[in-house]
């Protein structure tokens, strides 16, 4: 594996799956950029900047990560970086078809950027942050999902 490995998501917010998955790419890569990206698809619960916080909180401890906020095209970003692989989660065959699709169309654009898949453990295959919002709407106790600095994030934020 190549030194360094970009894992792009909204991270809105982290959670021991992404931990997981992190913690993963650190045995395979000596540097790992956690890659924000600023705009989404789905709307945030979090603000870049509070994203990339929180982030840096739950990962004080681990060695050879960065993160970093991004806008625009992924490919770009990998290229200013000097980044070649992308690395993004599975979990269940759900996210296959969106995960090929993305994955081949970077190839288009990029030959020369490679995007490789990790499997988080089981526990933590079914999460999501989207369904975890959901869930903490309705006041579902979040331990299990996220670390407590997020939970009480996540918690002072619907508080608003
Ligand atoms: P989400 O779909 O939860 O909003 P993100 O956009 O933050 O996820 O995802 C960033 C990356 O992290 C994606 O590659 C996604 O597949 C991966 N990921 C998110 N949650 C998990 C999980 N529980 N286990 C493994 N990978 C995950």
């Amino acid at each position: 594996m190549r030194k360094s490995l970009i894992f792009p998501g909204s991270f809105d917010p982290i959670t021991y799956g992404h931990l997981d998955l992190i913690k993963r790419a650190l045995c395979i890569s000596d540097h790992v950029i956690v890659a924000v990206a600023r705009s989404t698809h789905k709307e945030c619960m979090f603000s870049l900047e509070e994203r990339v916080e929180m982030i840096r909180g739950v990962t004080r401890d681990l060695q050879g990560i960065s993160i970093e906020g991004f806008e625009g095209l992924l490919i770009d970003f990998a290229r200013r970086k000097d980044v070649k692989v992308i690395m993004r989660g599975l979990r269940m065959i759900s996210d296959f078809e969106y995960e090929f699709q993305m994955a081949l169309t970077t190839r288009r654009l990029a030959e020369d950027i490679e995007t490789v898949f990790m499997m988080p453990s089981e526990g933590y295959s079914y999460l999501s942050s989207t369904l975890l919002k959901e869930a903490a709407v309705l006041g579902a106790d979040l331990s299990s999902f996220v670390p407590e600095i997020v939970q009480k994030r996540i918690e002072a934020k619907l508080k608003k």
